[in-house]
C-alpha cells in the first residue's frame, strides 16, 4: 500500500495521483474529500504507481553505480536507459531512449560523453537566446559543480553543471536566460528578474522544478 508523500487539496471534482521523477507520490484531491477516499484511490491505482515508481530516479539512483547497466536517467527531461556493451564508444539511440556505454571504464565515458553533449547543448541554446534577448557573453563552459546549475562571472563568462542537461528542455531554457540576464544584471534585483520573466514567463515552475529535482546534482 503507497503512502501519499504530498495530498494537495483544491477546488475539484475528482483525485488524481502524479509521480514526480524522484519517486515522490502527489495526490491532487476535492478540498472536502476525506482520507479514507483518498487510501481507496491508491489502493485501487496500485499497479499504476508501482509501474511507474520503477522509473524514477529515486529508484535508479539506488542501483549500485560499479553496474550501469540497465541504470535509468533523465536526459532532457526524458528517461534513457544505459546497457553496456562492447566496444569503445558511448552509443546514442534517441528512438528508443537508450545509451550504449563500453563495458570497460563505464562511468568514466558515460560522463565524459554527458560533459561533451552537455557542452553542445547548453553552447547552441545559449548562442540563440542571447540573440534573442540581444546580449552578448564572452564564453559557455561546462563544469561538474554541484552546488550550482550555472552561473555568470563578472566578465560575463557563462557556466553550467553539465548536469543540467538531466533537466527538460524548457527548464534548461530558463537557467541559460537566468544566466545571460545577469549579464545585464549583477545580482537578482527586482528588474533582474523582470528581464527573466520577458523570456521565460514561467520561470517560477521552472526554479520549482529545479528544487524539487535537486537530487540530480548527485547522479555521477
Ligand atoms: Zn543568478
Amino acid at each position: 500500500m503507497f503512502q501519499p508523500d504530498e495530498i494537495i487539496r483544491s477546488n475539484r471534482k475528482t483525485i488524481s495521483v502524479c509521480i514526480t521523477p524522484l519517486g515522490k507520490i502527489t495526490v491532487r484531491a476535492p478540498l472536502r474529500c476525506n482520507e479514507e477516499r483518498i487510501f481507496a484511490f491508491l489502493r485501487e491505482k496500485e499497479g499504476w504507481i508501482a509501474k511507474h515508481l520503477r522509473k524514477t530516479i529515486g529508484a535508479c539512483t539506488r542501483i549500485p553505480t560499479e553496474n550501469l547497466d540497465g541504470f535509468s536517467f533523465l536526459l532532457l527531461g526524458k528517461m534513457h536507459t544505459v546497457s553496456l556493451v562492447d566496444g569503445n564508444k558511448v552509443g546514442y539511440d534517441s528512438e528508443n531512449l537508450r545509451v550504449f556505454v563500453p563495458r570497460v571504464k563505464a562511468r568514466e565515458r558515460l560522463v565524459k560523453w554527458l560533459k561533451e553533449n552537455a557542452k553542445r547543448i547548453l553552447s547552441e541554446v545559449t548562442a540563440k537566446t542571447a540573440s534573442e534577448m540581444q546580449v552578448s557573453y564572452r564564453s559557455v563552459s561546462v563544469t561538474s559543480a554541484k552546488s550550482r546549475w550555472g552561473s555568470c562571472t563578472a566578465d560575463n563568462a557563462v557556466r553550467y553543471s553539465f548536469r543540467l542537461i538531466y533537466a527538460p528542455k524548457e527548464v534548461v531554457r530558463y537557467v541559460v536566460v537566468h544566466e545571460l540576464a545577469h549579464t545585464r544584471y549583477k545580482n537578482h534585483s527586482a528588474l533582474f528578474w523582470k528581464e527573466v520573466e520577458i523570456y521565460e514567463p514561467r520561470y517560477r515552475e521552472r526554479r520549482k522544478w529545479l528544487k524539487e529535482n535537486g537530487i540530480l546534482m548527485e547522479i555521477f
